[in-house]
C-alpha cells in the first residue's frame, strides 16, 4: 500500500502549497489585532479606593491612577497592558499579556500576569513560577538596568543603577521576553507621561569602554575627532540671520565682521581615552567623583564674544545656548559645576564647563551626538520678535572605544551572545555530521564502527542538544510561526532561542538534500531516546513486534491527520492548539526531564515502552513534528541512498533489515519515511550481507558466500 502523499506529483504539491498561502492569507485577513481587555471596571476592581482609576488616556493605552490627598487629588501612577504597548509574541507565537503598574518616578508599582500561553508555564511548571518571576519588579525602578540573573545569585547586585531579578530555570527564554514586554511597555509610557526615557531603552545603547587608554595631544585628539572644534566668525553670524528679520541687529557683527565670535570645542570626557587626556590627574578624579554608573560628561570649551553659560547662567543648571539631539529627541545636560583643572598642553579657554548628561536619559555613546548653538536675535522693543538660529556641531565617538549594544543582556543578540560556547558546541557537532553524512559510503563501510559511531552522536544528541542547550525541535514552532504571522507580528521572537534557530538553519538546509531523515535520525532528542529505549529492549531480549506492511502503512497517515488538526487549531482556534501540542511528549521528556504531574509523565513514558517492542513507535505513526518535516522534505532532490537494480527484485534484504519499514517490496526508498539510520547503506557495501554484492563476488571467486541477512550489528 502506498503511503497517503506517495502518489502526489510536483504540480499538486504546488497547487496545495498555493492553497494553503491563500487560507493563511484569508485568515491573516479575518483575524483581528490583539489588544488589550482591561476596562475601567476592571480596573476600579483591581485598585480600589483610596486609589481612583482615572479615565483611559486619549494618546497613549494608559489609565492614570489618582489618590485623595486631604483636598488635593494626587497622580500617584499609571496603568497599561503589555500587549497594548509592547506586543512581542512568546513561545507560542502569541504575546503575554501583564498589566504593570508604575509611579510617576518609574518605579514599579506591580506587574500582573494577565494572559500567557508560554508552553513551558502551561500544564509544564504551571503557572506558580511565572507569577514568582512578575512580582519581582515591584519597587524596582525604570532608572535601573534590570537584568535577569539565576537562583543565588538574584537581588545581590541591586543598586541605584543596577537590579537583578532571578530568572526561571526551564524558561530561561520565556522570561527575557517577559522581561522585555514589560520594560518596552513601562518604557514607552515613561517617555510619553513621564518625561525620561526619552532617547531609547537604557538597555538597547553601547557603553563606553573604561578600561582601555592611550596617552595623546591636544593636537592628536583633535586630529583623531576626539575632541570637536567650531570656530565662528561674526560674518558667519550674520550670514545665518540673512533674509530674515534678525539681519543686520548685531551692530558688532556688522562692524567687525571678522572678528571671532565662537571658537568652541566639545569633548565626551567621560570616555578615559579622552579625559584621562585633557584633565589632569585631580581633576579627573574629581569628575569620577560626580558622575553615577552611565552617566555622560561633556566638556566644554570656549573662546570669544560668545559663551554657552552667557551673562545670566546659574551653575548648576542646564544651558540654554548649548542643546543636544539624538536622532532628533533633545536630550537634557546639566551643568556639573565643577571647577576643573586642564592637563598641561591643553591651550587655555576664556570658559570651560562640564555637563553631565545622566545614565537614564538614553544617549547612546554609540550614536551621533548632535549639538547646536542657538542664536537668538530679538527685533522690537514691547513685544519683541525673536528669531533663533543654530549653529550644528556633531560629534561621534569611534567604535573602538565603545561595547556594542549587542553586549546586552536584555536583548536577544546578547542572549546569543551569551550562549556563545553552547552554540559553538553545537555548530561543531552539525558540521561533523553534515561531514560525516556526505560521506556516507565511507562511514558505512564498517558496521561495526558505524553503529558505535551512531550511538555516539545520539548520545550527544540526547544529552547535550536535549537536556542541556534544550534545544529540541518541535510541532510549537511551527504553530507559534502560524500564530504570529496570522496576528501580523514579527518572528523575532524566534530569536530568543538560538539553538532552536540554528537546528532550523540546518534543517532547512539538510531537507533539500536528504530530506526528514537527518533530524529525525539524528537530531531529534526524543527520538534518539526511542532509539536508546529500543536498544535495551533488544538487550533484555523483549520481543520485537514488526507490524504487518498494510497495517503499518495505514497507522503511519496517523500523523499527518495530527498535523493537520493542530496547525488547524493554530489558525483558527488558539486555545485548542495549547491542549494539542501535547500530543508530543518532548516537553514532558525532554524539556521539564519528565518531572511534571502523572498523566504527562505516564504518556511519555509509555510511549518510550512501546518503541522498544514496536520500533520507534511514536516517530512513524504520531509524530506531527515529523510529518511535518517529512511534507516539507519533499522539496528533497537527492536520492541519497544507493540502490542495485536487484533491490526488490529478488532481494529483499534491506527491505526486511529496515526497521522503519521505509523500503517497499519492489526496493524503492520511501524518503518520506526514512530515518537516515544507514543500515541499508551498511547492507549494500557489505561483502557479508547484500547478496547482489556477494553473488559479484563469487562470479570473480573472491570470496566464498556466507549471507548473514539479519545482523542486529548495526543497531
Ligand atoms: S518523528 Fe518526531 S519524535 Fe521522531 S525523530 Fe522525528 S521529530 Fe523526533
Ligand atoms: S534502513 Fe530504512 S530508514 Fe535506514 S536509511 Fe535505509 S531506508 Fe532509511
Amino acid at each position: 500500500m502506498r503511503s497517503a502523499f506517495q502518489g502526489l506529483r510536483v504540480p499538486c504539491w504546488r497547487a496545495l502549497f498555493a492553497g494553503l498561502c491563500l487560507c493563511l492569507a484569508a485568515l491573516y485577513a479575518a483575524t483581528p489585532a490583539q489588544a488589550g481587555v482591561l476596562t475601567h471596571a476592571e480596573l476600579v476592581r483591581r485598585f480600589p479606593a483610596p486609589l481612583i482609576v482615572g479615565e483611559r488616556d486619549t494618546e497613549l493605552p494608559v489609565w492614570p491612577l489618582f489618590k485623595q490627598n486631604a483636598t488635593a487629588t494626587e497622580l500617584v501612577g499609571y496603568v497599561f497592558e503589555s500587549i497594548d504597548l509592547a506586543p512581542i509574541p512568546g513561545f507560542a507565537g502569541v504575546p503575554l499579556n501583564l498589566m504593570v503598574a508604575i509611579d510617576p518616578k518609574g518605579v514599579f508599582l506591580g506587574v500582573q500576569v494577565l494572559s500567557q500561553h508560554e508552553p513551558v508555564f502551561l500544564d509544564g511548571l504551571g503557572e506558580a513560577p511565572l507569577l514568582q518571576f512578575v512580582q519581582q519588579y515591584k519597587d524596582l525602578s525604570l532608572k535601573q538596568n534590570i537584568s535577569i540573573g539565576q537562583g543565588a545569585h538574584g537581588a545581590a547586585r541591586n543598586d541605584a543603577a543596577n537590579a537583578r531579578i532571578d530568572g526561571v530555570s526551564k524558561a530561561t527564554a520565556s522570561v527575557r521576553i517577559i522581561n522585555q514586554s514589560v520594560l518596552a511597555a513601562a518604557l514607552k509610557v515613561s517617555r510619553k507621561k513621564l518625561g525620561f526615557g526619552a532617547a531609547r531603552d537604557p538597555d538597547q545603547i553601547a557603553q563606553v569602554r573604561s578600561d582601555i587608554f592611550a596617552p595623546r595631544t591636544w593636537q592628536q585628539l583633535c586630529d583623531d575627532g576626539l575632541v570637536q572644534h567650531l570656530r565662528v566668525s561674526n560674518r558667519m553670524v550674520e550670514k545665518l540671520f540673512a533674509d530674515s528679520a534678525g539681519a543686520g541687529l548685531d551692530s558688532t557683527a556688522l562692524s567687525q565682521p571678522d572678528e571671532l565670535f565662537i571658537d568652541l570645542y566639545l569633548a565626551y570626557v567621560s570616555v578615559p581615552s579622552i579625559g584621562r587626556n585633557l584633565l589632569n590627574e585631580a581633576g579627573w578624579r574629581k569628575l569620577q567623583g560626580r558622575l553615577e554608573a552611565g552617566d555622560h560628561a561633556l566638556l566644554v570649551m570656549s573662546s570669544g564674544r560668545y559663551s554657552i553659560t552667557g551673562e545670566d547662567f546659574v551653575p548648576g543648571s542646564v544651558p540654554e545656548r548649548l542643546l543636544l539631539r539624538q536622532e532628533k529627541l533633545p536630550i537634557d545636560m546639566r551643568d556639573l559645576d565643577l571647577d576643573l583643572r586642564l592637563a598641561q598642553g591643553i591651550p587655555a579657554f576664556d570658559s570651560v564647563t562640564v555637563l553631565r548628561v545622566i545614565a537614564q536619559a538614553g544617549l547612546d555613546p554609540a550614536g551621533s551626538l548632535d549639538f547646536a548653538l542657538p542664536i537668538t536675535r530679538s527685533k522690537g522693543i514691547v513685544y519683541p520678535e525673536r528669531i533663533t538660529r543654530e549653529l550644528p556641531v556633531s560629534y561621534r565617538l569611534p567604535s573602538d572605544l565603545l561595547i556594542p549594544a549587542q553586549a546586552s543582556s536584555k536583548s536577544w543578540q546578547g542572549i546569543w551572545r551569551a550562549r556563545q560556547y553552547e552554540l559553538a558546541v553545537l555548530v561543531a557537532g552539525l558540521l561533523m555530521l553534515a561531514a560525516a553524512l556526505l560521506q556516507q559510503r565511507r562511514l558505512a563501510s564498517d558496521g561495526r564502527r558505524f553503529a558505535w559511531l551512531r550511538r555516539i552522536y545520539l548520545l550527544y544528541t540526547v544529552g547535550f542538544i536535549g537536556y542541556y542547550a534544550q534545544g529540541q525541535l518541535s510541532i510549537v514552532n511551527l504553530t507559534g510561526a502560524i500564530q504570529a504571522l496570522l496576528a501580523g507580528r514579527s518572528l523575532e521572537f524566534l530569536l530568543f532561542d538560538p539553538m532552536t534557530v540554528m537546528l532550523w538553519g540546518f534543517v532547512l538546509l539538510s531537507l533539500p538534500l536528504w530530506g526528514r531523515g537527518t533530524f529525525c535520525g539524528w537530531l531529534c532528542p526524543f527520538g534518539a531516546l526511542q532509539e536508546f529505549s529500543h536498544q535495551l529492549a533488544r538487550l533484555l531480549r523483549l520481543p520485537q513486534i514488526r507490524l504487518r506492511t498494510r497495517l503499518d502503512q495505514q497507522l503511519k497517515r496517523i500523523k499527518y491527520v495530527l498535523l493537520a488538526l493542530i496547525l488547524g487549531s493554530a489558525c483558527i482556534a488558539n486555545a485548542w492548539t495549547d491542549r494539542l501540542v501535547e500530543l508530543e511528549p518532548f516537553k514532558t521528556a525532554i524539556t521539564l526531564n519528565f518531572v511534571r504531574s502523572l498523566p504527562y509523565v505516564l504518556y511519555a513514558v509509555a510511549l518510550l515502552m512501546l518503541s522498544g517492542v514496536i520500533y520507534k513507535f511514536y516517530c512513524r505513526y504520531l509524530c506531527p513534528f515529523g510529518g511535518a518535516l517529512a511534507l516539507l522534505g519533499k522539496v528533497r532532490w537527492l536520492s541519497w541512498i544507493p540502490r542495485r537494480s536487484e533491490c526488490g527484485t529478488p532481494c529483499q534484504t534491506c527491505r526486511h533489515r529496515c526497521d522503519y519499514q521505509a523500503i517497499s517490496p519492489t526496493g524503492h526508498v520511501d524518503y518520506d519515511e526514512c530515518f537516515q539510520c544507514m543500515d541499508c547503506v551498511v547492507i549494500y557495501q557489505s561483502e557479508q550481507k547484500c547478496a547482489p554484492r556477494m553473488l559479484e563476488l563469487k562470479r570473480a571467486n573472491v570470496i566464498p558466500i556466507h549471507p548473514v541477512m539479519n545482523s542486529g550489528e548495526s543497531k
